[in-house]
C-alpha cells in the first residue's frame, strides 16, 4: 500500500486569552484538539463542520500560516513542524492554499499578471518572458484569457477572481492544495463551475485537496472521503458515500437531517440539536458534544471517546460504537 501524501497526527491548535492589567494568560481557546487523518495522493478529503469548529485552523496549521502548538504533519513522509522558515519556503511550492474570499485574498493595486507572477519569482523564475508566458498558460488553464494578465482584480467577478486565485495556486505546479471555504462568497450558480473546474484540474495535473467547507452539499460534491469536525476534533470520518447514506455519530445524523434529499424516496427526520455550540474555551468535559446530544449517557459527561475504526475505513468517535456501548 502507497504511503499518503498528507499525514496529520494528534494535531493541536491552542490560542491563549490573555487579561488583566499585565495581559497575563488566564486561559486558552482550544481551536483544533487532537486531530489526526491522512490524505492519498490524488484524493479529496473534505472537513466540514459549522462555523468555530476549527477546520480552518486545522488547514492553515497544516501549512504552517499559525504554527501547531503540538502534533506532527507529514508532507511525503517528512515531519514538516519542525522545518526551519527556508525550508518551509521551499516546500511551499508543494503545498498551496486558496482562500475563501478571492477579493480579500489578491493586491487590489496588482495586476493578475503581477499576482500570479509572485509565486513564479519567489521560486526562481526570474525570466520575465518566462513569467509572462506561463501566466498566460495559467489563465487558460483556469478558463480565463490571456488578455485579461494587465487587468486589475475589481474588473472581474467573484466567480473570476477565485479562478485567478486558483490560477496562482497552480503557478508553481504544487502536488496538495488547501481550500478552504473556495466557493462559500459565490453565488449558487458560479459554484458548481469552480468546483467542477476544480475537479477538472485535480484529474490534469493529479492534485490533493483538502476541501474545507461549511456546506455539506458543496462537501458532498467534491470529495472522496469527507471528515466532520465538532468543537475542534474529528467525529467522524469516512467515504462520502457512507457518511452520507448511513452517518454514525450523532452531530453528524443532526448536520444531515437538515440538508434537503435530491431523492424524494430518502427521507430523514429532521434532528433539531438544542442548545448553541459550546465556547471552545471552556468546552464541556467528556464528550464535547454531550450538551446537545440526544443519545448523550452517563459515560458521555465523564470520558472522552477515542476516534476509533468501527468498521473498515469508517472512523468515529461515540461512546454509542465503543467498548462502553
Ligand atoms: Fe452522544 Fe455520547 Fe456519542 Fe457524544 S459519545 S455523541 S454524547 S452518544
Amino acid at each position: 500500500m502507497t504511503s499518503p501524501l498528507l499525514e496529520v497526527k494528534s494535531l493541536k491548535k491552542y490560542f491563549d486569552i490573555k487579561g488583566g492589567v499585565f495581559g497575563r494568560k488566564v486561559g486558552e481557546v482550544k481551536a483544533v484538539d487532537d486531530v489526526s487523518f491522512s490524505v492519498m495522493e490524488g484524493e479529496i478529503l473534505g472537513i466540514v463542520g459549522e462555523s468555530g469548529c476549527g477546520k480552518s485552523t486545522t488547514g492553515k496549521s497544516i501549512l504552517r500560516l499559525i504554527e501547531p502548538t503540538e502534533g506532527e504533519v507529514k508532507f511525503e513522509n517528512r515531519d514538516i513542524t519542525d522545518l526551519n522558515a527556508e525550508e518551509m519556503r521551499q516546500l511551499r511550492r508543494n503545498m498551496q492554499i486558496i482562500f475563501q474570499d478571492p477579493y480579500a485574498s489578491l493586491n487590489p493595486r496588482h495586476t493578475v499578471e503581477k499576482i500570479i507572477s509572485e509565486p513564479l519569482l519567489v521560486h526562481g523564475m526570474t525570466s520575465s518572458k518566462e513569467r509572462e508566458s506561463r501566466v498566460k498558460e495559467l489563465l487558460e488553464v483556469v478558463g480565463l484569457s490571456a488578455y485579461h494578465a494587465s487587468r486589475y482584480p475589481h474588473q472581474f467577478s467573484g466567480g473570476q477572481r477565485q479562478r485567478i486565485g486558483i490560477a496562482r495556486a497552480l503557478a508553481n505546479n504544487p502536488k496538495l492544495i488547501i481550500c478552504d471555504e473556495p466557493v462559500s462568497a459565490l453565488d449558487v450558480s458560479v459554484q458548481s463551475q469552480i468546483l467542477n473546474l476544480m475537479e477538472e484540474l485535480r484529474d490534469e495535473f493529479n492534485l490533493t485537496y483538502v476541501f474545507i467547507a461549511h456546506d455539506l452539499s458543496v462537501v458532498k460534491h467534491i470529495s472522496d472521503r469527507v471528515g466532520v469536525m465538532y468543537l475542534g476534533r474529528m467525529v467522524e470520518l469516512t467515504t462520502k458515500d457512507k457518511l452520507y447514506d448511513d452517518p454514525k455519530h450523532p452531530y453528524t445524523q443532526a448536520l444531515l437531517s437538515a440538508v434537503p434529499s435530491p431523492d424524494p424516496d430518502i427521507t430523514r427526520d429532521r434532528v433539531i440539536l438544542e442548545g448553541d455550540v459550546p465556547s471552545p474555551a471552556s468546552p464541556p468535559a467528556g464528550c464535547a458534544f454531550h450538551t446537545r446530544c440526544p443519545y448523550a449517557m452517563g459515560i458521555c459527561k465523564e470520558v472522552r471517546p477515542a476516534f476509533e475504526e468501527i468498521e473498515d475505513n469508517h472512523f468515529v468517535a461515540c461512546h454509542l460504537y465503543g467498548d462502553a456501548q
